[in-house]
């Protein structure tokens, strides 16, 4: 058993042919994970006696007969801004080191139904704000591909358990880029559903309106099977959808002569020349498989970035507001006052990004500025929102490189934070828009930093993006 290269197919397979039960199967994977977490600290933690019992369950259902689940015995990494019960979930910070949520987020119960084997949780940027990981408060992840380098963020912990062989699957957030932005660092597929279509219960809030819970694979089939399983209406989210959920590994079918394509050329002006290279290259595979493809023009975008500052940072500095040492987090010990203690818990327990957050969030929101922030930015959200639904009259799918240069050096962009906000440039138009969009591997650089190119397709379309990925990456998707 090739523990670092399995897919779920494989297992499905070797569970159906007793090559392997999924208790030996979990137990490999878990030593696999452990030995290997030493290099790059993609998990924060493990839990392998949940990873086990879930494991005892298929081989149960197995032996009884009975349909073990569409991830039955597959490993998969969970990020640590995903709540599970018993199971310490920190948020990359150190307000919540110590934090044993009371119960499952929504996403966790499903997969876990449908034979997921948690194996641990991943490691990611301090509340999920960040784009190198470099901010999570147990030390940064480091890129399984090159060491030196970060694996994107905030994800960056999910994408190097998968990039690294250490899970099959994983589960991340995305806001901004968090999933798409550490999948192309690392070589991976991470996928963000709609907004609305896999529930948020359970999912630590940074930016409600923009927080998704993404999906990440070595295969666009694999990220598409682990969808398949957590999206959906949840009564537990009011905010999730009721539109049905296809059969996406059905419907990807590779049939995708004659989709129209369309490149916004926004999207192509600031890009690092092998980045630019090997997205035109990926571009003509998919001419190759018989797209058309056409330039379009997403008008809007140069203020894509300044609007997502302000809306996540606003949405953010009143969703931290409850880890104030009373309602979660470890309280600061020997504070002579209320006030006093709120502020030394916060002072001593948030890291430097969130803090910067918090500050700039309630500025926005502040009376005699919300208008001319907050206000407007919803405003210029709205236009980017509907410079998507124009382009999407005229093509089935958008075309994009999903950050402008490959992973970068540790350290490198950590003190200039405008820097770090601008490897974003691509990937906050989706969430900002609601739209699906994905990352998949496209080649990589000479120096062997992989690339990822990216599919936006309307709302709800999830099952046409993985379409033309899957096509794409069965096609060769630009190896090497
Ligand atoms: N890098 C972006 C940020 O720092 C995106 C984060 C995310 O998607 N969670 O806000």
């Amino acid at each position: 058993m090739e523990i670092a290269s399995l897919t779920i197919d494989q297992i499905r397979e070797g569970l159906a042919a007793r090559r392997f039960s999924a208790l030996e199967l979990a137990t490999q994977a878990l030593e696999f994970a452990q030995a290997a977490n030493p290099k790059t600290n993609a998990y924060l933690h493990f839990c392998p006696e949940r990873a086990l019992a879930a494991a005892r369950r298929v081989d149960a259902a197995l032996a009884r007969g009975d349909d073990p689940g569409a991830l039955a015995g597959v490993p998969v990494a969970v990020k640590d801004v995903i709540v599970t019960k018993g199971v310490r979930t920190t948020c990359g910070s150190r307000l919540l080191a110590q934090y044993v949520p009371p119960y499952d987020a929504t996403a966790v119960i499903r997969l876990e139904q449908a034979g997921g084997v948690i194996l641990g949780k991943a490691n990611c940027d301090e509340f999920a704000m960040g784009s190198s990981n470099e901010n999570s408060a147990f030390g940064p992840v480091r890129n399984p591909v090159a060491l030196d380098r970060v694996p994107g963020g905030s994800s960056g912990g999910s994408a190097a358990a998968v990039a690294q062989g250490a899970a099959v699957v994983a589960l991340g957030s995305d806001t901004g880029g968090s999933v798409r932005q550490p999948a192309s660092f690392c070589g991976v597929v991470g996928v963000t559903p709609t907004y609305g279509r896999v529930s948020r219960y359970g999912l630590v809030a940074f930016a409600s309106s923009l927080d998704h819970i993404g999906q990440l694979g070595r295969t666009v089939r694999d990220a598409a099977r682990l969808l398949q399983v957590v999206a959906g209406r949840d009564e537990m989210d009011s905010t999730s959808a009721f539109a049905p959920v296809p059969d996406y590994l059905a419907l990807a079918d590779g049939r995708v002569r004659g989709m129209k394509l369309g490149l916004p050329r926004e999207y192509f002006k600031d890009l690092a020349s092998e980045t630019g290279d090997l997205i035109a290259r990926g571009v003509d595979l998919l001419r190759r498989l018989g797209c058309e493809v056409r330039e379009i023009s997403l008008p809007h975008t140069p203020y894509a970035i300044a609007c997502y500052y302000i809306i996540c940072t606003a949405e953010a500095s009143s969703n931290l507001a409850r880890y104030d040492g009373m309602r979660y987090t470890t309280r600061s010990a020997g504070s002579e006052t209320l006030s006093d203690m709120y502020r030394n818990t916060r002072g001593e327990g948030f890291g430097a990004e969130c803090k910067r957050r918090i500050m700039l969030g309630a500025y926005v929101l502040s009376s005699g500025y919300y208008d001319a922030y907050y206000l407007k930015a919803q405003k210029v959200r709205t236009l980017i929102a509907r410079d998507f639904s124009e382009a999407f009259r005229e093509v089935d799918a958008i075309v994009t490189p999903v950050s402008p240069f490959p992973a970068f050096k540790l350290g490198e962009k950590l003190d200039d934070p405008l820097q770090m906000y601008l490897s974003d440039i691509y990937t906050i138009t989706g969430d900002l828009a609601g739209i699906p969009c994905l990352s998949v591997p496209c080649g990589s650089t000479a120096a062997g930093l992989p690339v990822g190119m990216q599919i936006l397709t309307r709302h709800f379309d999830e099952a046409g993006m993985f379409r033309l990925a899957d096509a794409f990456q069965r096609a060769g998707g630009c190896a090497g």
